[in-house]
């Protein structure tokens, strides 16, 4: 498979003051992260809460511009955010967010939301946008008749639906999934997962899905990567990553999934307080949680090493390091 996206080394730094009086403290969000996308594959980003993760889904559209480091699309060089450039190659990375309200505007019809983008990116006539949409609205399990209803008319699941539909209007290569599913009711989350999956292996997409359900990233996705304070501490094959995780944290996010045949009691808890990207630990960031840190641990970072083809862990601990830096 052929490389779609690739990122190297990305940097987002945000400011955040703790409280009114506090200084100004630099949160490093995303912190030398370098991945790849290729063509017709769905990369699953997973991690705690604020390791972040949807900092990179939108960087990796330049959405969220980075500080250091590069994306390439198609091996050329993401042109600056919001140059015309920039707006063109848009049409072909679409991203999709978790809440389809905010996403959608009340005041237009489902038809017009999702004819939107073709009128941007001036996709065909009006008949021809037109077909578009009703093909679109068909093709993810809408009804024909709810093209004239308003958002609100829709139930979450339908909002979501058309969501995907008005991403998928200019025909894009990359759609950057950030928790698409977590805002829906547990009942009808496995539904537009399974159209996401129908969509993408249709339409061959490549796919970037954010989320915390390793069990819905295990069913979807072909390769994870792990974050951990704003960076990748492992990234594998999905079968693999899951089969033997090799650095410590994934090996607590993995046992917290239940797998039929392993008993519950076989789970990691993690000690120690949650992360703060405001107050990095020295050394690796999650040696104050590690049950097995060192020294070592505690004075020098581990790099994200190749350890085995297609698999790379940024752990002291896991042997067979080369010298390679850059995730599989
Ligand atoms: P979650 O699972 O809760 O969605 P995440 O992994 O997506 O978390 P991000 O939302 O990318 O994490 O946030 C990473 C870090 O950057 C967090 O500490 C967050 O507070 C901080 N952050 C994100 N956006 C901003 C912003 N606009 N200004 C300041 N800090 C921000
Ligand atoms: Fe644990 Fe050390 Fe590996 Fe970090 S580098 S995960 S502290 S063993
Ligand atoms: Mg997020």
């Amino acid at each position: 498979m052929t490389v779609l996206l690739e990122a190297d080394n990305l940097v987002r730094i945000y400011s955040s003051r703790q409280g009114i009086l506090g200084k100004p403290t630099p949160i490093r969000a995303v912190d030398g992260v370098s991945l790849r996308v290729r063509h017709g594959e769905t990369l699953g980003i997973v991690g705690e809460s604020g390791s972040g993760k949807s900092t990179l889904g939108r960087m990796l559209l330049g959405v969220d511009p980075a500080q250091g480091g590069e994306v390439r699309y198609d091996g050329t060089p993401m042109p600056a955010p919001g140059t015309p450039a920039w707006r063109a190659l848009r049409a072909r990375m679409q991203m999709i967010y978790q809440d389809p309200l905010a996403a959608l505007d009340r005041r237009l019809t489902i038809a017009a939301q999702i004819a939107e983008p073709l009128e941007i990116h001036g996709i065909g006539d009006k008949p021809e946008q037109a077909e578009r949409v009703a093909d679109l609205i068909a093709s993810v399990g809408l009804r024909p008749d709810q093209a004239n209803r308003y958002p609100h008319e829709l139930s979450g699941g339908q909002r979501q639906r058309v969501v995907i539909a008005r991403a998928l209007a200019t025909r894009p290569d990359l759609l950057v999934c950030d928790e698409p599913v977590s805002a829906l009711d547990v009942s009808i989350q496995a539904q537009v997962v399974n159209l996401l999956r129908d969509l993408q292996q249709r339409n061959g997409l490549s796919m970037v899905f954010i989320s915390h359900d390793l069990k819905v990233v295990r069913n979807l996705c072909d390769r994870v990567a792990v974050m951990y304070l704003g960076r990748i501490v492992e990234e594998g094959a999905v079968e693999d990553l899951f089969a033997s995780p090799r650095h410590p944290y994934t090996q607590a996010l993995i046992s917290s999934v239940p797998q039929p045949g392993r008993p519950l009691d076989g789970r990691i808890i993690l000690q120690g307080e949650p992360p703060n990207p405001a107050s990095r630990p020295d050394g690796c960031a999650f040696h104050p949680r590690c049950v097995h840190a060192t020294a070592l641990c505690r004075g020098e970072t581990p790099v994200l090493r190749r350890n085995e083809p297609g698999h790379s862990t940024a752990c002291h601990l896991v042997d067979g390091a080369q010298s390679a830096s850059k995730a599989a």
